[in-house]
């Protein structure tokens, strides 16, 4: 049995890994596919503390993962399928290592990217449709590319691909981005990104690959219009991954996680961290910092069951929290 284990080795799983290995706890964190969560899929990271210069995805991931094994956490690459939070210790099921009991968890598992969910989408990944140009651009060299979506993740990519790709459309729904006003200066002012406002993907068509999409207004499906391209880029939101955990824990109709201001969930001994949260903003340095919160509370946790704790801070679940303009 584990006193702590931290699923999920993003930027918010792995610094929990630091501050649980430092208070001695050796955590164990079961980190999916490979350790570093999305960080492994960006190029370049230029908004986290402390790098100036900016930072890439892997690059963090590698300096993060080497911290908390320098504390005593232990890595492993495994998914968990599900979850006993009734049962005490807490018992996990993982896909390949068998169950793994803990006293204390922390949920950190991200979210992955959401589909468009129109015809041909499911047809073409792999062979036109992708959800990751740091993976993927290297295949458009000298071709046409759409990047579907108006927030930070479109523009980011949209921009990455104008270093391969000749002609790089950006389609949105809306006539104002989402993103960050820095990266759609970028993006408008660059020579390869057109822009096409107010246009949805109605459907993705082609044969052995990609050849075309077919544009309508988002008020209706008249005024169809061919757009020839090789390939299309879907960044319009993400769901977080959590669907191994329903039923037993709070969380809202789209699967984040309810917690307080110390990272609890509705289950005591149960924290969570990062993206997989409500109501946050998905930042790697907002993930890390959310890390390390859930990490101390988990601390505290554990000493209190152990006989020897200070006093905990009274914080509630939104839920919980009384009604606002009370006597
Ligand atoms: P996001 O911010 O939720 O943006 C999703 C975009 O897709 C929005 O423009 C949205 O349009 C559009 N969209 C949603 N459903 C659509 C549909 N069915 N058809 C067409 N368009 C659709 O998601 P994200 O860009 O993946 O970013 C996720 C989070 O990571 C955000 O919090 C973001 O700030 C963060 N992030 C930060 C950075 C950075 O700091 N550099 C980089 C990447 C991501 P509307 O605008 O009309 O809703």
């Amino acid at each position: 049995m584990r006193d702590l284990v931290i699923v999920g080795g993003g930027p918010a799983g792995l610094a929990a890994a630091i501050y649980g290995g430092r208070a001695m706890r050796k955590p164990l964190v079961i980190a999916g596919g490979a350790a570093g969560g999305q960080l492994t899929t960006v190029r370049e990271i230029e908004n986290y503390p402390g790098f100036p210069d900016g930072i890439t995805g892997p690059e963090l991931a590698g300096l993060l993962q080497r911290q908390a094994e320098r504390f005593g956490a232990e890595l492993m690459t495994d998914m968990v399928t599900g979850v006993d939070f009734g049962a005490s210790p807490f018992r996990l099921q993982t896909e390949y290592s068998g169950d793994v009991e803990a006293r204390a968890v922390i949920i950190a598992t991200g979210t992955s990217k959401r589909k468009l969910g129109v015809p041909g989408e499911e047809e073409f990944i792999g062979r036109g449709v992708s959800y990751c140009a740091t993976c993927d651009a290297f295949f458009y060299r000298g071709k046409t590319v759409a990047v579907v979506g108006g927030g930070n993740s479109a523009l980011q990519e949209a921009l990455e691909l104008t270093r391969y790709a000749e002609k790089v459309y950006v389609i949105h729904r809306r006539s104002m981005m989402r993103a960050e006003t820095l990266l759609v200066e970028r993006a408008l002012s660059h020579p390869k990104i057109e822009v096409l406002w107010q246009r949805i993907v109605d459907r993705i068509e082609g044969d052995q690959t990609v050849r075309a999409l077919r544009l309508c207004e988002p008020s209706g499906r008249q005024d169809e219009a061919e757009l020839p391209v090789d390939g299309v880029f879907v960044y319009v939101g993400t769901t977080p991954n959590t669907e191994f955990l329903r039923g037993g824990i709070e969380m809202d109709a789209r699967g984040h996680l309810a917690v307080d201001g110390f990272g609890r969930t509705s289950v005591p001994g149960v924290f969570a961290a990062g993206d997989c949260r409500k109501d946050v903003q998905e930042q790697v340095v907002i993930a890390a910092g959310s890390g390390a919160v859930a990490a101390m509370a988990a601390q505290e946790y554990l000493d209190i069951q152990e006989g020897h704790a200070p006093p905990q801070r009274e914080c509630r679940l939104p839920s919980e929290a009384p009604a606002s303009g009370g006597q």
